[in-house]
């Protein structure tokens, strides 16, 4: 039978794989691949971190299809920042998905899940900043210098987060410290702080002259769902004033994904109004050339890729290591007993030496006591 049995509690399961406040509805390790996918179907404290991203795929790719109809995705130059955009936000939501869909297998997978987990959400960070840079800029922002250097700084900064998030996962153990979000959380705020620059530059702008757009409705909106998101992230409400309630639904990184799906369907609604009234702006800037997307996009992918390949490899080595050391430490210790017994055995008053004389006896008594 392929489907999981039943969920595992908090004890059952190594500490890898505890989560915060968190005591039940863990699903058992070591199964095929299938059961983990055919557990998409059944009541674990996963699911709905499973499902709240697959829903945000859907609603990704319904946009895409419909907009499809509606700009030339693949032929016209001006658009392949949005082709490239919309690819980012599948791939990292096909990879968060993912990631906590199969993570239970084992040690190795859980590593290696969410090291493609962070990959996605650097390149998310990227497609973002190609989107905002192109699309969302106001007309005096055109030339400065983060315009020129929007797509090379978007392209390190995803790379770093990739990195920054693949560390705090792999130099800390659970229960991880504070200090472990702060590696997580700081180098996706570096990420978000550019991409949304150029929004912010145009609200403050509104601020000053009252040069209102409709599509700030829906920055702003998008903004406040990132930062709540944030806020859920980092702060594990509610179930840690509740520990064992919000097992199965309701703990915070389920409303930290509710609120990301959110963070991107404000901000797909922002750029329908944005590409829909930016035509002049648009083509006042010189056309994308296939380097400086779809090419710094594979670029970003590729690097994005060797981190998780070289921490796979570190992980697998320390986890090697790891289980070499318990190994050695179970040998010692069978030695040991036996040593023990032994010699347990070679004390007592009855037992003769292998010759007769029990000399042997006498003797290491004469050591013990
Ligand atoms: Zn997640």
């Amino acid at each position: 039978m392929l489907l999981l049995p039943a969920t595992l509690s908090r004890e059952e399961i190594p500490i890898l794989f505890h989560e915060p406040h968190v005591m039940k509805g863990f699903r058992p390790l070591h199964y095929p691949w299938m059961s983990y996918f055919l557990s998409l179907f059944q009541w674990h404290n996963e699911l709905l971190n499973i499902w709240t991203h697959l829903l945000a795929l859907i609603m990704v790719l319904v946009r895409a299809s419909m907009w499809w109809t509606e700009f030339d995705l693949l032929r016209d130059p001006y658009m392949w920042p949005l082709s490239v955009g919309i690819i980012t936000m599948i791939i990292l939501y096909v990879c968060s998905s993912g990631a906590h869909c199969f993570q239970n297998r084992s040690e190795l997978v859980h590593y290696t899940c969410f090291m493609f987990d962070y990959a996605g959400i650097g390149l998310y960070g990227f497609g973002s900043t190609m989107l905002h840079y192109w699309y969302c800029l106001h007309e005096s922002f055109m030339g400065s210098l983060s315009h020129q250097l929007a797509i090379p700084v978007g392209a390190i900064l995803a790379v770093l987060v990739c990195i920054c998030c693949s560390i705090s996962k792999t130099k800390y153990k659970r229960p991880y410290p504070f200090t472990r979000r702060i590696w997580q959380m700081s180098s996706v705020a570096s990420i978000y702080i550019w991409l949304i620059f150029p929004i912010w530059y145009r609200i403050w702008l509104y601020v000053h002259t009252g040069e209102w757009d409709p599509s700030f409705k829906h920055h702003i909106r998008q903004m406040c769902w990132f930062t709540l998101g944030g806020f859920f992230f980092g702060s594990d409400i509610p179930q840690r004033f509740f520990p064992g309630t919000f097992d199965i639904i309701g703990h915070s990184h389920q409303l930290f994904h509710i609120c990301i799906f959110m963070t991107t369907y404000e901000q797909l609604s922002a750029l329908y109004l944005e590409l829909t009234g930016i035509s002049v702006i648009i083509h006042n800037m010189e056309s994308p050339t296939l380097f400086n997307t779809w090419g710094v996009l594979i670029l970003v992918v590729v690097c994005n890729s060797i981190v998780v390949y070289l921490f796979h490899i570190s992980v697998e080595r320390k986890l090697e290591d790891e289980r070499k050391k318990e190994d050695k430490e179970e040998e010692d210790k069978g030695e040991g007993v036996l040593k023990e017994k032994a010699e347990l055995k070679s004390n007592s008053p009855n037992r003769k030496s292998a010759n007769g004389d029990g000399c042997d006896v006498h003797h290491r008594n004469g050591v013990i006591h």
